[in-house]
C-alpha cells in the first residue's frame, strides 16, 4: 500500500471513530497517530507514547479493527501499536525564563526539617477504588492512574478540566492518596487555589515569604484545585509561576484542575497557560446514564443499601447535571424513604425527587424557556418544530441560534442544550454553537441579528 493510501484509510477511520471519544482524547491520543503499514491481517499504527499505546489497546482496538476493514484496509484482525515519539515532544529542561531560588534547592531534601504544617489535606474518601470509570472520564482516569504510578515522569503537569461536580477533585486526590499509600514518605500537598492565594497574600503581609516558599517548594506532589480562580490575581500568578517552575525543574509532580482549558481562562498570564499545557490535558464530562447507574450502585453499596435496579435507573436518568447532584438526589430519595418508612417503589421515588429541583435550576429553566419563545417569535416558527426532528433550513436556523444563545447567555452545557432541544446529541449542540460563532465573525448581519435577539431577551427579563 502506498503512503497515500494508508493516509486516506486512516483519515476515514479517525472520522468514523470520532464520536466515540471525547475531544480531549481525540486531541491527545488520536491526533498523534498514523497508519504505518498493512501486512496481511496486521495493521501497524504509530502512536506518540506508551500511554497512548495502552489506552488504544484497551479501549479502541476492536473499534479500529472494524473501521480499518470498512475503510478498505482488508481483513485486518490485529493492530500493532508502535511508539514513535514526535520531535516536538516536551522540551523538558529548556524553559528559558525559569528562576529557581538556588538556596532552597542546593540544600537537598534531607536537610530541610519536616514541616509539621505540611499535612497533605487529602480526603481519604477520594480514592481510585471509589471512582467509577466511564466513557466520559476515561482519559482523565487513565492519565491520573499513570501519574500515580510514576509521579513526575510521564505527564507533568496533569491538567484536568470539566464542569462542577464531575469528579476533578476526587480524581486529583485519588492520585495523592495512592502515592502516599505506596510511599508514606512522599510529601503530597493538596490546596485549593483560594488557599494558595490567601497564604501567599498573608505571607507578604506577615513578612513570611521564606516560610511560604519552604512549604510550597519542598513537596513531591502538588495538587492545585480550581486554578481558574487565579484569574486576574497578578501577584499570586507570579508566585505560582515560580513555584511551578521550581517543582517542575526537580521532577515533582503537579496536578491542576480547572473548569476550562488553560487558554480559555481569562486574565491568566500566557506563560502560565503555556506551562499548564506542557503535560497532559484531560477533560471530564458528565458520564452517560449507565455510568451514572454504576456510580449510584457503588454509593448504595457503600451505605449498605439495596435499591431495585428500576429505581437506580430512574434516578440516574433524572439527574443529568453532575455527579454531586446525582449523589444529592440519591440522598434525598433515601431520606424520604427512611422518614416515611416507605418501601422503595418507583412511585415513591418519583415523588421524592419532584422536590429535588434547585432554585438555580428553576431560574435557568424559565430563562431558557423565555429565550426559546423569543427566538421562535423572532423567526416565526413554532417551538415544537424547532425542537423537532425536521431539518428544513427555516427550522435549522432558529434551532442553531437558540443553541448559541443558551450557551452564551445562560451558560448551559452542550449535553443539556442537546437534550433540551429535542433530545439531540451534545456534538450537535456544539456544532451549532460553533457555526453561529463563526458566522458572527464573518457576517455583520448575523452579528446584528444575534445582538437584537439578546436585546429582546434582556428587555423581557
Ligand atoms: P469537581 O471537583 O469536579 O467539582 P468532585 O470531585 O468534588 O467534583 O465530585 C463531586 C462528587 O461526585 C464527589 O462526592 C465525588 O466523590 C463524586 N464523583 C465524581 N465523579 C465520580 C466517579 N466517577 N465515581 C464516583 N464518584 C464520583
Ligand atoms: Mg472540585
Amino acid at each position: 500500500m502506498t503512503e497515500e493510501q494508508l493516509s486516506t484509510i486512516w483519515k476515514a477511520v479517525l472520522t468514523a471513530v470520532k464520536d466515540e471519544f471525547t475531544p480531549a482524547v481525540q486531541r491527545t491520543i488520536f491526533k498523534q497517530t498514523n497508519l504505518r503499514s498493512v501486512e496481511g491481517a496486521t495493521a501497524e499504527v504509530g502512536v506518540e507514547n506508551a500511554f497512548a499505546k495502552s489506552f488504544l489497546q484497551k479501549y479502541a482496538e476492536d473499534m479500529l479493527v472494524t473501521h480499518l476493514q470498512k475503510a478498505g484496509a482488508g481483513e485486518i484482525s490485529l493492530i500493532r501499536f508502535v511508539i514513535q515519539p514526535s520531535s516536538v515532544h516536551r522540551e523538558k529542561k529548556t524553559i528559558s525564563s525559569v528562576r529557581v531560588e538556588p538556596a532552597l534547592f542546593t540544600q537537598g531534601r534531607s536537610t530541610i526539617e519536616p514541616n509539621p504544617a505540611l499535612a497533605s489535606n487529602l480526603n481519604p474518601k477520594y480514592t481510585f477504588g471509589s471512582f467509577i470509570v466511564g466513557n466520559r472520564n476515561r482519559l482523565a482516569h487513565a492519565a491520573a492512574k499513570a501519574v500515580a504510578e510514576t509521579p513526575g515522569k510521564l505527564y507533568n503537569p496533569l491538567y484536568l478540566y470539566g464542569g462542577v461536580g464531575l469528579g476533578k477533585t476526587h480524581l486529583m486526590q485519588a492520585v495523592g492518596n495512592e502515592i502516599i499509600a505506596k510511599d508514606p514518605n512522599k510529601k503530597v500537598l493538596y490546596v485549593s487555589c483560594e488557599t494558595f492565594t490567601n497564604e501567599f497574600v498573608s505571607s507578604i503581609q506577615g513578612a513570611k515569604r521564606d516560610e511560604f516558599k519552604k512549604k510550597y517548594r519542598n513537596i513531591d506532589v502538588f495538587l492545585v484545585d480550581d486554578i481558574q480562580f487565579m484569574a486576574g490575581k497578578e501577584g499570586t500568578q507570579e508566585e505560582f509561576f515560580h513555584t511551578f517552575n521550581a517543582l517542575y525543574q526537580s521532577d515533582r509532580q503537579i496536578i491542576i484542575t480547572s473548569d476550562k482549558v488553560p487558554s480559555e481562562i481569562k486574565d491568566l498570564e500566557e506563560r502560565l497557560s503555556s506551562r499548564f499545557s506542557m503535560g497532559m490535558i484531560a477533560d471530564m464530562q458528565l458520564p452517560d446514564s449507565e455510568t451514572r447507574q454504576a456510580i449510584l450502585k457503588a454509593k448504595c453499596q457503600e451505605k449498605g443499601i439495596n435499591l431495585p435496579d428500576s429505581i437506580v435507573t430512574y434516578i440516574a436518568e433524572s439527574v443529568e447535571t453532575n455527579i454531586r447532584e446525582l449523589e444529592g438526589a440519591l440522598t434525598t430519595v433515601l431520606l424520604d424513604l427512611h422518614s416515611r418508612h416507605a418501601q422503595p417503589s418507583l412511585e415513591e421515588v418519583r415523588r421524592a425527587l419532584r422536590a429535588f429541583v434547585t432554585p438555580e435550576k428553576m431560574a435557568r429553566k424559565s430563562s431558557a424557556l423565555q429565550l426559546a419563545e423569543i427566538v421562535c417569535e423572532f423567526y416565526g416558527t413554532p417551538l415544537e418544530d424547532v425542537k423537532g426532528p425536521r431539518r428544513q433550513k427555516e427550522l435549522v436556523r432558529p434551532r442553531q441560534v437558540l443553541m448559541y444563545l443558551l450557551k452564551h447567555e445562560l451558560g448551559m452545557t452542550f449535553p443539556t442544550i442537546g437534550r433540551e432541544i429535542g433530545g439531540r446529541d451534545h456534538t450537535t449542540a456544539m456544532h451549532a454553537v460553533t457555526k453561529i460563532e463563526k458566522e458572527m465573525k464573518r457576517l455583520p448581519e448575523t452579528l446584528d441579528e444575534l445582538q437584537r435577539l439578546k436585546e429582546y431577551f434582556y428587555a423581557h427579563k
